[in-house]
């Protein structure tokens, strides 16, 4: 158990922080020294646990995970770290005594935002798992001074702006000055022949950036093992030039320092998609090197040699990102420890493991070999020799089948591909739902699956519900306590506990009741953000998560359009009034993305300017979401859309956040909605659109034409006539020649056409069961209950256990 605090002994320690760290007494300090100084007390507390766990920590036989991700996304940090250290109500009260609300404190603390979406996002509900296992595992990844961009609608369009969480997201980083790495990059090399005749290679001539770590301590529910992540910045060992400055060569003489600085400035904002770019290269090399430099040293401190660096580490690469920890390791043991080939390449790849997130091509990290051996020589020549050994093995596997060998090997038409590489290192592959696993098996890695088929398993994604339940719906959270017992706090599977009530009156009254008090609180925002009065009766309607055309949020906005055309024709038409609630970043130089921006925020403006529709349908489009958003969005939310283009959404966790807030699912067969499908049943949740293998037949065939298919069908014509006209004067021919005629490839590429007259009837059947109320409740319900699976609780046990073979640090050995 964690000490228990009284008001008086915190009130005593916020002050002492505001006197020496500010100079202030309470009642003059503003509200960004008093949350400092509460955040100071926190991280003093958790140092605390933190330290009195070294000790098991170092111990080279207790197994620790480290997982490596170019994203984390752990948004704001202060009422979650309360929450599990079970000291919220504690903290609510010391400050009550100065006349603060902790939640003013709440609001008050920027995102840390150091990750796209829902690849970072899931680092860090792992992160948060792991310490609520009791289970020793650091995250390591970039100290982005800049995390991703706040999203601006100027006019209908999206502008964003840079994003500072340094300013005061930085009181939860600890500098660790003294464990600071030097990254070399660059140079080239020579090889040399020592006394014994041993030829040895010698790096020359490198750049060398230092890597300093800023940890945070990431806490678990009410649990005593506090955790890091690990972020790294880059600065230069030279701060300034003085031969250049005495020069006058001022710009000059800064030059190495701003080249180092530069790679931990900003965080690329491309979601599921990767571009060549140099920077890149040295973002990942940067807090790779550091990383692993930083493991090797740690692990000399307890052990005579690298022989048994396995034991110590389980090394986990979130997506390709990190995937130079392969050669980079490589490197490490031969040419810093003298290690051989065979040994090194065995004791790598007993370390390593991989989770595959995508299967899209765009996405699939590809680097041009010759700008990554100009950059990194030494670990190109690794790669050069892994893909040798590994085209031998492919030739003794593969005889007869070239074609497959060249999909298969790692460097091909002056390519690295990095998924090869990982599959051929890992000792095991992960997709991250069942579906996407089946993917990964039977098509994107199914040569390698034929040589190896024990390799590859598949752990669904999960989230840490604690965050979306208990925090950010308290409300609901009590009632399940009230009713369940607080016991789905540590196991979420006691959720289930719920179906007891499903034909309980007055339990789903209440659920009904705390929906809309949600609803009432969303409300408010878009009336304070959007300048939009919505109906709070209305079906709060949501789809949230990044834009990207294979999420089909034009499949959305088509339905949309489509009873616009249809009130417009018919204005009598009864409906249930509809609120559709938007939220997405689209990457910055994704045109496509933000033309649908541009859609969504044109149509809102248009409904609202019609008086004839807009009590029955609205739209809302909120700028920048983030988790912190998204913490207000779930509770409120009634309809979850979940439409992608099946075989393309990996897993989503959008899905699961929405759901256990008793959201209903509205989605294709697609990534995690067909476990979802398993857990709730057809009856609690509406399925439309084609399966993975419609799609394949479709592809396979090649005579998709959406041309004819608008031809045919009036209603899709009159939306694709309403965008050319113009919606709110603004025409959309670029997102109807994508769809008709293509535009800069093939015509609608993910279905949204095809797709439409499924996803209209579901959405009838949406209509339909809402307006039973007692239904609807109890589908609710159900969902709630159902969502236990997607703890991250669940997802980290099965990669404790199955892959990374750690467990409890207090279990004995
Ligand atoms: C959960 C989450 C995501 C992932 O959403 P999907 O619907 O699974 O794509 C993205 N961004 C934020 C801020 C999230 O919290």
């Amino acid at each position: 158990m964690i000490e228990k605090f009284l008001a008086k002994e915190l009130i005593e320690r916020i002050e002492g922080k505001l006197q020496r760290n500010f100079g202030r007494e309470p009642e003059d300090a503003t509200k960004q020294q008093i949350f400092r100084a509460v955040c100071l007390v926190i991280r003093d507390m958790m140092s605390e646990l933190w330290l009195e766990n070294q000790e098991i920590l170092n111990d080279p036989v207790k197994k620790q995970v480290i997982y490596l991700s170019m994203e984390f996304l752990p948004g704001a940090s202060l009422r979650n770290n309360l929450f599990n250290l079970g000291l919220s109500e504690a903290f609510q009260e010391a400050l009550a005594a100065y006349g603060q609300n902790i939640e003013e404190l709440y609001e008050l603390e920027p995102d840390a935002g150091l990750g796209n979406g829902g690849l970072g996002r899931l680092a860090s509900c792992y992160l948060d798992a792991v310490s609520s296992l009791e289970m020793a595992g650091h995250g390591m990844s970039i100290c982005y001074e800049y995390g991703i961009f706040k999203q601006k609608i100027q006019d209908g369009n999206q502008v964003e702006t840079a994003d500072d969480w340094l300013s005061l997201g930085d009181i939860w980083l600890i500098e660790k000055e003294d464990e600071k790495e030097e990254v070399h990059f660059g140079g080239k090399l020579e090889e040399v022949w020592d006394d014994t005749g041993k030829m040895k290679l010698i790096h020359r001539d490198y750049t060398t950036v230092i890597a300093i770590p800023k940890d945070m301590l990431i806490t678990g529910f009410d649990s005593r093992v506090v955790n890091t992540l690990r972020l790294w910045q880059s600065t230069s060992p030279i701060s300034i030039d003085m031969g250049l400055f005495a020069k006058g060569e001022y710009l000059k003489s800064m030059e190495e320092k701003h080249k180092a600085e530069v790679i931990s400035k900003i965080l690329y904002p491309e979601d599921a998609h990767e571009e060549g770019k140099m920077l890149r290269i040295n973002q990942q090399y940067f807090f790779i090197s550091a990383s692993m430099h930083t493991l090797v040293k740690n692990h000399l401190k307890v052990s005579e040699n690298l022989d048994d660096f396995h034991h110590h580490y389980a090394v986990h690469i979130n997506d390709t990102h990190p995937t130079m920890a392969i050669p980079e390791l490589m490197r490490i043991f031969m040419d810093e420890y003298d290690y051989e080939w065979e040994s090194a390449w065995d004791i790598v790849t007993k370390t390593i493991s991989y989770t595959n997130h995508t299967v899209m091509p765009e996405a699939l990290e590809q680097w041009p070999e010759n700008l990554f051996a100009k950059l990194l020589p030494r670990l190109h020549s690794i790669v050069k020799e892994i893909d040798r050994r590994q085209n031998a093995n492919l030739l003794k596997a593969f005889p007869d089948e070239e074609a497959l060998r060249n999909e298969m090997a790692i460097i091909h038409n002056g390519k690295l591909r990095m998924a090869n590489l990982c599959v051929t290192a890992s000792h095991t592959v992960n997709g991250v739902s069942a579906l996407h696993s089946t993917i990964l098996r039977e098509k994107l890695f199914h040569g390698f699956y034929r040589m190896t088929p024990d390799k590859f398993t598949n752990v669904t994604n999960g989230i840490a519900y604690r965050r979306w339940l208990c925090q950010a719906n308290p409300k609901l959270s009590e009632l399940i306590e009230e009713l369940c017992g607080p016991g789905f706090k540590k196991d979420a599977s006691e959720l289930a506990g719920l179906l007891a009530y499903q034909d309980d009156a007055s339990v789903l009254e209440r659920l009904r009741s705390i929906k809309k008090e949600n609803k009432l609180i969303l409300a408010e925002y878009i009336k304070n953000h959007n300048n939009i009065i919505v109906n709070p009766d209305s079906i709060f309607d949501v789809q949230v998560k990044r834009l990207h055309e294979y999420k089909r949020q034009l499949l959305n906005l088509f339905h949309i359009m489509d009873l616009y055309n249809q009130l417009r024709e018919n204005p009598q038409m009864e409906m249930q009034p509809r609120t559709f609630i938007f939220g997405a970043k689209a990457a910055a130089g994704y045109y496509m993305a933000k033309q649908i921006i541009r859609l969504a925020c044109q149509l809102s403006a248009q409904l609202e300017k019609d008086p004839a529709v807009r009590d029955r349908i609205k739209l809302v489009f909120l700028e920048n979401y983030s988790v912190s958003l998204s913490e207000m969005i779930m509770p409120a939310a009634e309809v979850s859309e979940q439409i992608s283009l099946a075989g393309k959404e990996a897993s989503g966790t959008g899905n699961m956040k929405l759901m256990l807030n008793g959201a209903i699912t509205l989605g294709t067969m697609d990534g995690a909605n067909v476990e979802i499908y398993e857990a709730v049943g057809r009856e609690n949740m509406f399925l439309f659109g084609m399966q993975v293998e419609e799609v394949d037949q479709m592809n396979q065939e090649g005579l998709y034409s959406p041309w004819c298919y608008s031809q045919g069908n009036a209603n899709i014509a009159n939306i694709l006539e309403l965008m050319s006209k113009g919606i709110n004067d603004v025409s959309f021919m670029d997102i109807v020649n994508s769809l008709t005629t293509g535009f800069n490839g093939a015509s609608d590429p993910y279905y949204v056409i095809a797709d439409f007259e499924s996803y209209k009837q579901a959405q009838k059947n949406v209509t339909a069961a809402y307006q039973d109320i007692n239904r609807w409740q109890k589908m609710s319900l159900a969902n709630i209950a159902g969502a236990g699976i997607f703890s991250a609780d669940r997802s980290v046990k099965e990669y404790a256990e199955r892959i990374w073979g750690i467990d409890s640090i207090y279990d004995i050995l």
